[in-house]
């Protein structure tokens, strides 16, 4: 192919499978056809190869130098999505305990993960933003947490809405889970108040295929003998990651994409300055336009990750929709569950495409007023 005639890159604004680092994606390009020092590539070789068990034990040992992992939890890579930790994690962690889980509904994926754990036990609701239209996240004092959880499930961002956490709500003793999906990596955390973090790759750590598992090694005895083997975490840990064949290929852009965190950007508190800088940016333009641009999340629980908003009338959302798209700036527009635009800015998304559609979005106010 003729190098000329390629696709020039948008600024790709997409919630997931989203924007990925150029550096990891340039790397993964070179090394594509033959892994170094192995002649082949990843995707030809055995996932019981010395060479992919390096694979494997790179990108685990950078996702747990990032996190500062402490030495009682393991990191497994699974495939299903964050969806099929929605029925894993009950199956495994509520699963013959006799107690119920507790879940935090912030917007609409801890209310799929709602739905799947009750397919598996008794689920109690500790807190739900309905009645404000998931804008916000609970404070501490408000979660009516069971007095027995075996677990207390959370969304740290969601995705949809563009609400999150700006830390761990306190659960006390019990099982923290949180479904990180949308902001894993994005910040530093401190592992050590979870019982599980759980992120699908495709929004902030990778290509889809792949969803990592952070698990606290005393939950892994909860697993019942009785689960089938590809559902228990037990089996998972036991066996690294490797009890059946994993999504080779995805671990090993995990693997490329922590690197880039490590080497290029200096780690999450790094990460976490720019992410929190780029949503700034927005958050100003947004407050700046006089009530053409409305956020949905409440100013305290705004998204670094997920940037949400509407502008005055729906042919307006579908007008500035076009317009951006002629300026290289695509996937804006919101989940088809609640309109408006969504502008997701993950780790990858360059600070030039947030000036781009900061831009972009004060043009478009000033010529298309209300
Ligand atoms: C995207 C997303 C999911 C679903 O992930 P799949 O890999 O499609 O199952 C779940 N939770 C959150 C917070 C998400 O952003």
């Amino acid at each position: 192919m003729d190098a000329a005639v390629v696709t020039p890159r948008v600024f790709n604004f997409a919630a997931g499978p989203a924007v990925l680092p150029l550096p990891v994606l340039e790397q993964a390009q070179r090394e594509l056809l033959a892994l170094p020092g192995c002649g082949a590539s990843v995707m030809e070789i055995s996932h019981r190869s010395k060479a992919f068990e390096a694979v494997l034990e790179d990108a685990k040992s950078r996702l747990a130098a990032l996190l500062g992992l402490p030495a009682n939890y393991r990191i497994l890579f699974l495939q299903g999505g964050a969806r099929l930790q929605f029925s894993m994690i009950p199956m495994n962690i509520v699963r013959g305990t006799g107690q119920p889980a507790d879940y935090i509904l912030t917007g609409s994926w801890g209310k799929n993960a709602l739905k799947e754990a009750q397919r598996e036990g008794t689920v109690h609701v500790a807190w739900d933003g309905k009645a404000s239209n998931y804008d916000h996240v609970p404070t501490d004092a408000e979660l009516q947490l069971s007095p027995h959880a075996a677990m207390v499930h959370m969304t740290s961002n969601e995705t949809i809405e563009g609400v999150q956490f700006r830390r761990a709500p306190a659960v006390g003793t019990v099982p923290l889970v949180c479904d990180a999906s949308s902001d894993f990596l994005s910040r530093p955390v401190d592992v050590r108040q979870y019982g599980i973090i759980y992120a699908c790759a495709q929004k902030n750590v990778g290509p889809s295929g792949v969803t990592v598992v952070v698990i606290r090694e005393d939950l892994l005895a909860r697993s019942q003998e009785s689960l089938p083997g590809y559902l228990s975490f037990a089996v998972h840990a036991e066996n690294n990651s490797l009890w059946n064949t994993p999504p080779t290929f995805a671990i090993y852009m995990v693997g490329l994409v922590a690197r880039w965190l490590q080497d290029e950007i200096g780690g999450l508190a790094r990460m976490h300055e720019l992410n929190a800088r780029k949503a700034a940016r927005l958050y100003d333009v947004l407050d700046a336009s006089g009530g053409y641009y409305r956020g949905h999340a409440r100013p305290d629980c705004r998204s670094l990750m997920n940037v949400t908003f509407r502008l005055p009338t729906p042919e307006l959302e579908a007008e500035f929709l076009t317009a951006a798209k002629s300026r290289g700036l695509v996937e804006l527009k919101g989940h088809r569950s609640v309109g408006g635009i969504r502008a997701s800015i993950y780790n990858a998304m360059p600070v030039a495409g947030v000036e781009k559609l900061c831009e972009h979005m004060q043009d478009f106010a000033q010529h298309h007023p209300a």
